[in-house]
């Protein structure tokens, strides 16, 4: 029986090459910006140039010792191996992994979603004969309701209590961006304060082509309303709850 084109750790062992690898690596292919999956200290890392932006905006331009930038859907060859980057519509330059070597083909999604959400590239799906998957949610327990209703629900407790604020806690990487662009999908044009970690992000996002009409220029107010502060008791925050799969509700 042939070896197989990769292992447990995700190491392709012809090439010597593993995909988000946890700890520094020689070589390693990223599937996207997430701090679990997009670590500092590589030798070398592949990856899309969105991903590649999102890991130089977030650890320095230094963080690793060269990237190679790879567009969806050009396979690279090296040696008798095969990789191919496809959208895996998780967050911006989000990629799966197809990885090709004597006629087998193993996917390996990364994280991934296949609902609409225009501030990333629209999931493909890929044939394949081995798939590796991320299973973050999936057991049938968790059930997502539709952003857009959950949008619509917002915007109308924002409308029915316009003397206080609304506070809706996001992952500054994707989330963040995804929200805004409901936001602004759904017609709201009022401004949209930020916490500070997510301007650097929501910044790439306008730079790299997905615009979240952020009120054009107007980056203001980089903190929310804090419990104990005398600003958040005057606001009377609600707290919405977190948006990124887990309710904090
Ligand atoms: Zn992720």
């Amino acid at each position: 029986m042939a070896s197989p084109i990769l292992d447990r750790n995700l190491h392709i062992k012809a090439i010597d090459a593993y995909i988000d690898p946890s700890v520094p690596r020689e070589r390693a292919i990223v599937t996207h910006g997430h701090a679990d999956h997009a670590r500092a200290g590589h030798g070398a890392v592949l990856a899309t140039p969105d991903t590649i932006a999102i890991m130089k905006t977030r650890y320095g331009e230094d963080c690793a010792g060269r990237f190679e930038a790879l567009d969806f859907g050009v396979p690279l060859r090296i040696d008798d191996v095969t990789i191919t980057l496809v959208p895996a519509g998780h967050i911006l330059g989000s990629a799966q992994v197809l990885v090709e070597q004597a006629g087998q083909r193993v996917v390996v999604t990364g994280d991934y979603k296949r609902g609409r959400d225009r501030t990333a590239q629209a999931y493909e799906l890929v044939e394949c004969d081995l798939l590796v998957t991320e299973a973050t949610f999936g057991l049938p327990v968790f059930q997502h309701p539709q952003p857009r209703v959950e949008i619509a629900r917002l915007l109308k407790s924002v409308a029915d209590n316009p003397e206080r604020s609304h506070l809706v806690g996001c992952y500054a990487l994707g989330k963040a961006q995804r929200v805004i662009a409901l936001l602004r999908d759904a017609g709201y044009d009022a401004p949209i304060y930020l916490h500070g970690a997510m301007l650097r992000l929501c910044a790439l996002y306008e730079e790299l082509g997905v615009s979240s009409g952020i009120c054009g220029r107007r980056w203001m107010c980089p903190r929310p309303p804090l419990p104990g502060r005398s600003s958040s008791r005057r606001h009377r925050p609600f707290a919405i709850g977190g948006v990124g799969g887990f309710p904090i509700r």
